[in-house]
């Protein structure tokens, strides 16, 4: 029998369609029936874990998979417990994700008279993460109370369980609406791939060696662009210089005309409005900035 790597990722949520687009984009794929637990890959020796998503630090620090996906706010928390209570905390991180990304932030009322951190002295502080609540509050000689709330952190000081909460904030919308002001960022996330930290059998190692430079092509794929135009010749050195990236372009000879040349080039930055425009008043033309979708070094 083949040794089949199994990986844990959200099974619901925020981070579920990412995660599983991420893999489908490395060629890993998978075919999910919503009700079942386990996903088996169509493509490769892989068995996909669809669980929630606190139960993944814990599936790999515990051996039980091979590799993790999951919110570096919910890895650092299980990590920090772990810790706390004398268990296995160990894993090995291989990759940050650019999704799922967040902060983890100190909010009070609106009407609340906080100025500095100090203010939360004796207050009590409503979370879901206590233990990256609690680091902060003590690495700051803060000397406030954690409320654990699994959910509806946000409305704990309207019903007087808290003075201030600290939770997860991406556009700051849900604080907003409950009449909460964000005042600290205590820690910044986004997903991470992790691995077990025992060593594993050579044929899933093999697979997790070839997993990763995909998932750097994806990700390197996904922050460029690349960039087609047609040049005078005689302004090639000042198109070039307005092009950004390191890469040097390539020219190549246009058919109808002597004049210009066609532009070929992949950048790692953005390519602004700004540019084109300026590019156009050179006398470029057919300007065109195309998504890439794989990329190999
Ligand atoms: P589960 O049922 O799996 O336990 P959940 O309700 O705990 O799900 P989600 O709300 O789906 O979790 O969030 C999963 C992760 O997505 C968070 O732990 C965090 O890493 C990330 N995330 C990104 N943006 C946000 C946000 N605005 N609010 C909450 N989490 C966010
Ligand atoms: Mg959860």
């Amino acid at each position: 029998m083949t040794d089949r790597l199994t990986i844990a990722i959200q099974k619901s949520g925020r981070l579920s369609k990412e995660s599983m687009a991420l893999l489908n984009a490395c060629g890993v794929k998978f075919s999910v029936n919503e009700a079942r637990l386990i996903a088996h890959s169509t493509s490769h020796p892989i068995d996909l874990l669809r669980v929630r998503d606190d139960d993944i630090p814990g599936l790999v620090m515990d051996g039980v998979v091979d590799l993790g996906l999951v919110g570096e706010n919910v890895l650092e928390e299980a990590r920090l417990e772990r810790i706390a209570t004398d268990s296995v905390a160990a894993y090995q991180p291989l990759r940050g994700l650019e999704f799922g990304q967040c902060r983890l932030s100190l909010a009070v009322p609106r009407e609340s008279q906080y100025q500095s951190l100090q203010d939360l002295d004796g207050l009590r502080v409503a979370t879901t993460y206590p233990q990256l609540l609690k680091r902060y509050l003590k690495d700051n000689g803060v000397n406030a109370r954690t409320v654990m709330l699994t959910g509806s952190v946000e409305v704990a000081p309207r019903a007087g369980l808290a003075e201030a909460i600290c939770d997860l904030v991406s556009t700051g919308a849900t604080l907003e609406a409950n009449g909460l002001v964000e005042k600290d960022v205590i820690f910044r996330s986004q997903a991470q791939l992790i691995q077990r930290a025992d060593s594993l059998s050579e044929e899933k190692q093999a697979m997790i060696d070839q997993l990763l430079p995909r998932i750097d092509g994806v990700q390197m794929a996904r922050e460029s662009k690349y960039i087609m135009l047609h040049a005078p010749k005689n302004k090639l050195e000042q198109v070039v210089e307005l092009l950004p990236g390191a890469e040097t372009p390539t020219i190549l000879p246009l058919s109808h005309t002597d004049e210009q040349v066609a532009v070929h080039m992949v950048s790692t930055e953005k390519l602004f409005w700004e540019t084109m425009e300026d590019l156009k008043s050179m006398g470029c033309s057919s300007i065109l900035v195309l998504p890439i979708e794989k990329m190999m070094g």
